[in-house]
C-alpha cells in the first residue's frame, strides 16, 4: 500500500493539534513530515512576559521536534523557500525538495518594519516576531544596564503587541532597578486603536505613570543614534522594538496561491486552497476567503482541531468540516508588565492584578494542553 505523505510546513500554533494526533495519522497509514527552522515553537501569549523577565524561554516553548518524534512521523529542520503546486513539492532554503500528497501551511506571519534600516552604527532593531527576539532584546537591555550604561528604548507601533512590548520593557526596567526609564512609544493612531476607548486610556495611563512617553507619530527612519519620527522630531534611542503589523510570507503569492493583496494563502471555509485541494493552511499565514480574520493566535488555536480533522479526512477520502468559529468577541488579555493586565471581552474592559493572574493561568494551561509526547 502506498503510504500517503502529509507535510506540515511550519510548526506554528495551528499545527499543534496535528502534532498531538500523530497516532491517528499513523493508524490511517499517513506519514507526517513537519518542517520548521528550529525544534521549538515559542508561545507568543507569554512573549511579553519573557521580555519583562517574568518567564524563562523554557517555560513558553513547545518542543515540536520532540512531538514529531513518533513512529510514522519525521521532523525536518529547514525553511520552506518555494512551493511547486503542480509538482506537489516544496523547496527548502538549502535546496532540498520535499514531496507531498497533502501539505498544510502554518508558517505564521512576520513583522516587516515600515521604516528603512540603518546602514550606519545606531539603534539596534528587534522585531516582535519571532518571539525569541524578545529574549535577545531583554538580554541586550540587561547587558547595558549591568555595564552601567543608560538604556533608551523606542517601541514602534501602538497596537496590542506594541503596548505589550512597551509594558514589558517597563517591567524589565523595574526588575533591573533602572531609576530613570527612557521609553518612547511611537503610536500614530494612539494606543490600542480599534479597541474600546477605555482600553486605550488604561493602556496610556499604565505606561505614562511609569515614565513612558507616547508620541502620535510613526517611526520613519533611523538617524544616527536615534529614531526619526513622522512629526519631524528625532528621539535618541539605543534599541527599537518594532511591532508595526504583521504580514504573511511572500511564497504564496509567488506560487499563485494567494488571491489577495495581503499575500496570504487563500483558503475556503474548509481551510483548503480553492486552487489545489491538497493544499491546506491555518493561522496568520492564510487569507480566510469567507470572511477575512485578524491575525491573532486565537484563530490559529480555534482552527487547529478543524485543520487536523480535515487533513485526516482529506487523505482518508472522507468529508471535510467547515471552520465556523470566526466570532471576534473573544477574551483578550494584555500583560501590563507590572503584575497587572488589561482584559477585554466585547465592550467590557477592566484592569487589575486579578486579570494578570487569570492570563497567567490561561497561558500555563494552554502550554500544559500539549505535553511532550516522546
Ligand atoms: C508579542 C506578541 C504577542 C502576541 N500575543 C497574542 C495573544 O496574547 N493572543 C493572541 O491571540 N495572539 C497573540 N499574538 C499573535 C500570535 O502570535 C499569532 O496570531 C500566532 O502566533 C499565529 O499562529 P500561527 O500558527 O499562524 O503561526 P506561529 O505560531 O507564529 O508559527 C509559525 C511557525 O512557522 C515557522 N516558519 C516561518 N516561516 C517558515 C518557513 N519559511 N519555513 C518553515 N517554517 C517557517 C516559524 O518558525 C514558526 O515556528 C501575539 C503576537 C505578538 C508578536
Amino acid at each position: 500500500m502506498h503510504t500517503k505523505r502529509l507535510v506540515l510546513a511550519g510548526g506554528g500554533h495551528v499545527h499543534l493539534p496535528v502534532l498531538a494526533r500523530l497516532d491517528a495519522f499513523a493508524a490511517a497509514g499517513i506519514t507526517v513530515v513537519c518542517i520548521a527552522p528550529g525544534p521549538y515553537l515559542a508561545y507568543s501569549g507569554m512573549g511579553p512576559g519573557l521580555l519583562a523577565g517574568r518567564y524563562a524561554l523554557a517555560e513558553l516553548r513547545f518542543p515540536i521536534a520532540a512531538m514529531a518524534a513518533r513512529p510514522g512521523a519525521e521532523f525536518v529542520r529547514g525553511t520552506v523557500a518555494a512551493i511547486d503546486p503542480a509538482g506537489r513539492r516544496l523547496r527548502l532554503a538549502d535546496g532540498r525538495e520535499i514531496a507531498y500528497d497533502a501539505v498544510s501551511f502554518g508558517l505564521g506571519s512576520r513583522v516587516v518594519p515600515d521604516f528603512p534600516g540603518n546602514d550606519r552604527p545606531g539603534p539596534v532593531v528587534y522585531t516582535a516576531k519571532p518571539i525569541e527576539n524578545l529574549l535577545l532584546a531583554r538580554q541586550a537591555i540587561e547587558s547595558r544596564v549591568e555595564a552601567g550604561g543608560t538604556v533608551r528604548v523606542m517601541v514602534a507601533g501602538g497596537g496590542a503587541a506594541g503596548f505589550e512590548l512597551a509594558a514589558g520593557v517597563l517591567g524589565l526596567f523595574d526588575r533591573l532597578g533602572v531609576k530613570t526609564p527612557s521609553l518612547t512609544v511611537a503610536a500614530p493612531r494612539g494606543l490600542l486603536p480599534g479597541w474600546p476607548d477605555r482600553a486605550g486610556r488604561l493602556a496610556e495611563a499604565s505606561l505614562t505613570r511609569r515614565g513612558a512617553t507616547i508620541c502620535a507619530a510613526r517611526v520613519v527612519g533611523l538617524a544616527g543614534r536615534g529614531a526619526a519620527l513622522s512629526d519631524g522630531t528625532t528621539r535618541p534611542c539605543d534599541f527599537v522594538l518594532a511591532a508595526t503589523g504583521t504580514r504573511p510570507p511572500d511564497l504564496f503569492a509567488a506560487a499563485g496561491l494567494s488571491a489577495e493583496a495581503d499575500g496570504g494563502l487563500m483558503v475556503t471555509a474548509r481551510l483548503q486552497s480553492p486552487f489545489h485541494p491538497e493544499i491546506f493552511g491555518g493561522g496568520d499565514c492564510i487569507h480566510f476567503g469567507p470572511a477575512p480574520l485578524p491575525r491573532a493566535g486565537v484563530y490559529a488555536v480555534r482552527q487547529g482541531p478543524v485543520l487536523a480533522a480535515n487533513l485526516l479526512a482529506f487523505l482518508a477520502g472522507r468529508e471535510l468540516l467547515p471552520f465556523r468559529d470566526t466570532g471576534k468577541n473573544y477574551l483578550a488579555l494584555l500583560n501590563c508588565g507590572d503584575g497587572r493586565a488589561i482584559l477585554r471581552k466585547g465592550p467590557f474592559v477592566a484592569e487589575g492584578t486579578w486579570a494578570m493572574t487569570l492570563k497567567d493561568w490561561i497561558d500555563r494551561r494552554f502550554m500544559r494542553s500539549f505535553p511532550l509526547r516522546p
